[in-house]
């Protein structure tokens, strides 16, 4: 009989979840249902008795999805969320270094560098080496090291063929020499340290192999090589590996995701269980209709058919704006019109492929007072006075923290420049000791005495902060280390201050496993990275990148730039499976619709500070052209690249707004029409007396012609 956790799932899931204690590979498209599978197998599993919360493992890729999949299963089932494992691949390896930092060669107070810090930190190596930083720019480096240590590849072991590669490994070298020394571990040394950590002691794995009798991973598609490593080296003979994934959906393998690791996860372990999944139950008709069109035209493929039972539902709604600015107006002028159709702000995403193009229309969204959240931007995180607090508190937690202490040394400032600094560093490299030491050491020239009073400072809050709790430490260290003071009084500190309090709220709403509950804090500032939470109650518009919506779902999606150049990112073009790539990205990001999917473009855009005129994305050329509904212009996409270079201009004005007219906006105000093209389905540009010069579609605009 089956289970009542089952009672919502078709046949082909509910065997997926009551599969035997055996590996299994469930290989699925998108929205068929493989998270609720996976966790509704973990409940089972749990409910079922077969095995007990300590013995099972389950991670995914971004926290919002840790998160979510940890709510999905206690929804299911009450459960105490603590000493269960299930996280981030990072989150989880962080863990384990933590529980056996003595054995994995680590200072029990180790701290994360994100990846600001790693780059000052790769900085300060070339620095040291005296490697010029515009032959080896430092991003470059840190991408060395980090995509040696996503392989598994040591500095030692770099394969250096010319002078060039040698000065990288040397710098690689230098820096982990320097992170040993400092106690700090950057992301991909997290994975890299744990899969040593496993591989190289016995007895430890031989624990964890016994431990965890099920191991289960989501996004099993993106993984790379070493995660999958170390996956194998967690599961022992008794072990089962339950992994979902869609080769479709496979996007990070700019970032080392091995595709192939789900052929090589069926022979390595024999699997025998390979379950297809295949109705859809997210997305109406349309909108999956376009996902298959779209994907179909890519050859790697293990191939899949997707259905579902949904009507067709609305048309995807295309706009072609002007300029970047006319698209971004288009938004929120759509989502206001949304809000009041009552569609909740937080089922509607703004998507982009490229990160930056997030500022226009957070700037757009701010001037329309729409409440959004940025996904995978480090918002809060990222503002520099908490970067700035956070580096105190790191210093309070470990001294020999080199990056923290560099980047509040003189933060607020107090008299030490950079010839001290130079010193100090000097002082340190020659006697092989961190920053703090060489400070402590009294060797620091002219400004010695301030040095020392900075020394005194740190360690007065780290012994008045013993035994505090946490929300009160960070309160002591914002008002010891003056960073108060400092934004109050700073001409625009009132939200600097108004952050810094949130900090505060943040450590109360902390809650850690760790007995050391600064440490775990600052661990979860690293790791949460942009993942920004909202508030309870508050709802606001989703931003994020492609990438950062896999796994995720919306009610509306507004996909943003499908121009050429941008998606498909103009880096990727020129090679087939860089093409590939992204159509299997723009298959992620029309699949996290379920109701409702805008495809905007723009016919001129600011890129690295100039205007560029792109032409409509192929990928909309490879969208039946019946799915669409083109809202501002009535002809087919093909004829997009031939519009953005015939001059448009020749038309007369059909809808009667002549050059010199005055009109009112709604939004902008007054303004006179100073140009115009397309006709009565085109354009005009209005200068507005408070806005300045805009392009805006006729039809949309909501233009009030005034009298004279
Ligand atoms: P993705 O590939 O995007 O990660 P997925 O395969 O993990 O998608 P889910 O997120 O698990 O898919 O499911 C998609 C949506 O369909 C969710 O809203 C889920 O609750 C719903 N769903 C899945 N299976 C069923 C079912 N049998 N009956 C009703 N709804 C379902
Ligand atoms: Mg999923």
């Amino acid at each position: 009989m089956s289970h009542p956790l089952t009672a919502y799932l078709n046949p082909q899931q509910a065997l997926a979840v009551q599969l035997p204690d055996e590996h299994a590979l469930i290989l699925a498209g998108a929205g068929s249902g493989k998270t609720r599978v996976l966790t509704t197998r973990i409940a089972w599993l749990f409910a079922t008795g077969r095995v007990g919360p300590a013995a099972l493992l389950a991670v995914t890729f971004t926290n919002k999805a840790a998160k979510e999949m940890l709510a999905r299963i206690t929804a299911m089932m009450p459960l105490n969320p603590r000493g269960l494992w299930i996280g981030t691949f990072h989150g989880l390896c962080h863990r384990m270094l933590r529980l056996h930092h003595r054995d994995a060669g680590l200072p029990a107070t180790f701290v994360i560098l994100d990846s600001q810090d790693q780059l000052a930190a790769v900085k300060r190596v070339l620095k040291a080496l005296t490697l010029n930083e515009e032959r080896y720019p430092p991003r470059a480096v840190q991408h060395f090291i980090n995509g040696h240590k996503e392989n598994g590849v040591r500095a030692a072991q770099v394969q250096a063929r010319d002078e060039y590669t040698r000065h990288l490994q040397q710098a690689y070298l230098e820096y982990e020499v320097q992170c040993r020394r400092e106690g700090v571990v950057d992301f991909a040394e997290l994975l890299l340290a744990s899969y040593e950590l496993l591989q190289g002691n016995e007895a430890l794995r031989a624990h964890y192999q016994q431990r965890f009798k099920h191991i289960l991973v989501d996004e099993f598609q993106d993984t790379n090589r070493l995660q999958y490593a170390w996956l194998k080296l967690l599961a022992g003979p008794q072990s089962s590996l339950f992994a979902v994934g869609d080769d479709d959906q496979s996007i990070y393998a700019f970032r080392g995701a091995n595709v192939g690791n789900m052929q090589d996860f069926q022979r390595d372990y024999a699997v025998r269980h390979v379950i297809r999944l295949e109705q859809n139950y997210r997305s109406h008709g349309n909108i999956l209709e376009a996902a298959n069109a779209v994907i179909s035209h890519n050859r790697e493929r293990l191939g899949k058919n997707l259905w579902t039972e949904e009507s067709a539902g609305e048309p995807i709604r295309v706009f072609e704006a002007l300029s970047d600015h006319g698209e971004a107006d288009f938004l929120v002028d759509e989502i206001g019109q949304l809000r009041r159709d009552g569609i909740e702000l937080g089922d509607v995403a703004v998507l982009y492929r490229s990160n930056a193009q997030s500022r226009l229309i957070e700037h757009a969204l701010v001037q329309a007072g729409l409440p959004y959240r940025v996904y995978g931007g480090l918002r809060f995180y990222e503002r520099q006075e908490i970067k700035h607090a956070l580096a105190y508190l790191r210093l309070v937690a470990n001294q020999e923290d080199d990056s923290a202490l560099l980047r509040i040394i003189n933060f607020p400032t107090r008299g030490i420049g950079n010839r001290t600094l130079d010193i100090l560093q000097e002082t340190a490299r020659g006697t092989g000791t961190s920053l703090w030491q060489a400070a402590c050491s009294g060797g620091a020239g002219r400004s010695a005495a301030a040095v020392g009073r900075f020394v005194q400072l740190v360690e007065r809050m780290r012994q008045l902060g013993q035994g505090m709790p946490l929300p009160e430490l960070v309160s002591l260290v914002l008002d010891q280390s003056g960073l108060r003071e400092h934004y109050r009084s700073e001409k625009e500190g009132e939200e600097r201050l108004a952050n810094l309090d949130e900090l505060i709220n943040a450590a109360a709403g902390f809650v850690s496993e760790d007995e050391n509950d600064l440490q775990a804090f600052l661990a979860n500032a690293s790791l949460e990275g942009g993942e920004h939470e909202a508030r309870p109650g508050e709802t606001a518009v989703q931003l994020m990148t492609v990438h950062a919506a896999k796994g995720l779902e919306f009610h509306s999606v507004f996909l943003t730039g499908v121009e050429e150049g941008l998606f498909p990112h103009e880096n990727s073009v020129s090679e087939p499976k860089g093409l590939e790539e992204e159509r299997r990205l723009m298959y992620v990001a029309i699949t996290r619709a379920r109701r409702r999917l805008y495809l905007s473009l723009a016919q001129s855009r600011m890129l690295h500070g100039q205007t560029r005129y792109s032409i409509a994305s192929r990928f909309l050329d490879e969208i039946p052209q019946q799915l669409l509904k083109f809202l501002n212009r009535g002809y087919a996409p093909q004829t997009f690249a031939a519009q953005a270079t015939a001059p448009a201009r020749a038309q007369a004005p059909a809808h009667g707004l002549a050059l010199g007219m005055s009109v009112r906006h709604p939004k902008f105000g007054i303004g006179v029409v100073t140009d115009h093209e397309g006709g009565a389905t085109g354009n005009v540009q209005v200068n507005f007396r408070e806005h300045g010069p805009k392009w805006l579609a006729v039809a949309y605009a909501k233009l009030e012609p005034l009298p004279d």
